[in-house]
């Protein structure tokens, strides 16, 4: 089949290489320079938007910020609504989806000037997080506040864009599920992982080391089929988690919904037989789901340095993606997956590399 797919950053680039692997043709839009372009070259197509989804059977998506323009002239090549991801896009209205889904999430309220803000403020007691409905992404476009602290000095920022007021949470550790649904509604998801966060920005995750509750497994993916299902949602999806509480007590609280491949699903490059990439073209295109088998995995992103050390190059058991990107701090510019190795290598390797591979402030 034919693929388009919007955005040509390193997700649209992973889903090219499955298109390849999977017998597809594809073709990517880079979004900011509204050019069609082919997979791994920055060379603008002599070829509109509009002749370019002509030509596919399907459109998709790397990232959910969808250009309205592109939606109209997609039509019914887009397999899931882009009105419905709308509320993905939006922290309240995502907040307001879990809650009518009956699915937990950290308490919150929410604001939409900065006198409502000021007011929304008065109703904690705790430690929060403030976050901007819109446009926030890697810790960006958030505030943390603490009884005691000045509100007053959130107002100018915080205060001058809608957003939620959440509860600070206490959590035991942070988990994913990513998963995809096909055309035909069949479900598949990978085991919860851990990842771990600095400064707001994903550092690394823990794939396989540890076996999740059953429990927990279950309640994510009766999650993923919950919110898949009220979406209509065709291909992969994150969900992102807070472990609250412990053993059989334990609990998962939604932090945020991806509806597209995810970072703490590049494991799977390395760690499995199907990726989260193949299972999101496979999903698109009705082609049936592997059974999957897994090796534990240790995935560790690389952010705003300039390249990655030569050790880890030659490492044995690493397997390197560098996206090709200017580095800047912050910025994702590629990531290394570390496979067959045992728990305690995993965290040596983290201990051992983080500060080298990662540019935070
Ligand atoms: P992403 O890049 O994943 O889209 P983001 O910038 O949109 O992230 P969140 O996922 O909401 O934002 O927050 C980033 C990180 O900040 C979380 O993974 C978590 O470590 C921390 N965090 C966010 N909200 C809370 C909370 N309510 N309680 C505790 N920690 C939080
Ligand atoms: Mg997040």
């Amino acid at each position: 089949m034919k693929l388009l797919i919007l955005g040509n950053g390193q997700l649209g680039q992973m889903l090219a290489q499955s298109c390849i692997q999977l017998g597809h043709e594809v073709l990517l839009v880079n979004t900011r320079s509204n050019q069609v372009v082919p997979a791994a070259a920055h060379v603008a197509l002599p070829m509109s938007i509009a002749e370019a989804m002509e030509w596919a059977d399907i459109v998709s998506w790397e990232h959910e910020q969808l250009d309205p323009e592109h939606v109209q002239l997609a039509a019914d090549k887009l397999l899931t609504d882009a009105e419905k991801i709308r509320p993905l896009t939006h922290r309240q209205l995502e907040k307001a989806m879990c809650d009518a889904l009956g699915i937990a999430t950290a308490p919150w309220n929410s604001y939409d000037s900065q006198s409502s803000f000021l007011e929304a403020m008065t109703e904690w007691q705790q430690p929060v997080v403030i976050k901007a409905s819109f446009g926030g992404y890697d810790g960006k476009s958030q505030w943390r506040w603490q009884p005691g602290d000045d509100e007053q000095m959130l107002v100018a920022e915080a205060g001058q864009q809608p957003g939620i007021i959440e509860a600070m949470i206490p959590f035991r550790c942070e988990v994913s599920i990513v998963g995809a649904r096909a055309r035909d509604g069949r479900i598949l998801c990978y085991p919860l992982v851990e990842n771990v966060h600095r400064q707001g920005i994903l550092s690394h995750t823990f794939a396989g080391f540890q076996t999740f509750p059953t429990h927990l497994q279950n309640a994510a993916e009766a999650a993923f089929r919950k919110i898949t299902e009220h979406l209509g949602y065709v291909g992969t999806l994150a969900i992102e988690f807070f472990v609250v509480g412990e053993g059989e007590q334990a609990e998962l609280l939604v932090n945020e919904i991806a509806p597209r491949v995810h970072n703490s699903g590049h494991w799977t490059l390395t760690g499995c037989n199907a990726s989260q990439f193949d299972l999101h073209i496979r999903a698109l295109t009705n082609m049936p789901f592997p059974e999957l088998s897994m090796t534990p995995t240790l995935m560790l992103n690389a952010i705003g340095c300039e390249q990655v050390p030569q050790t880890l190059w030659q490492h044995p058991h690493s397997q390197v993606y560098w996206y090709g990107k200017e580095p800047r701090v912050g910025r994702k510019v590629g990531h290394i997956n570390f496979r067959d190795i045992s728990e305690q290598q995993a965290h040596a390797l983290v201990s051992d590399w983080t500060e080298a591979l990662q540019l935070l402030s």
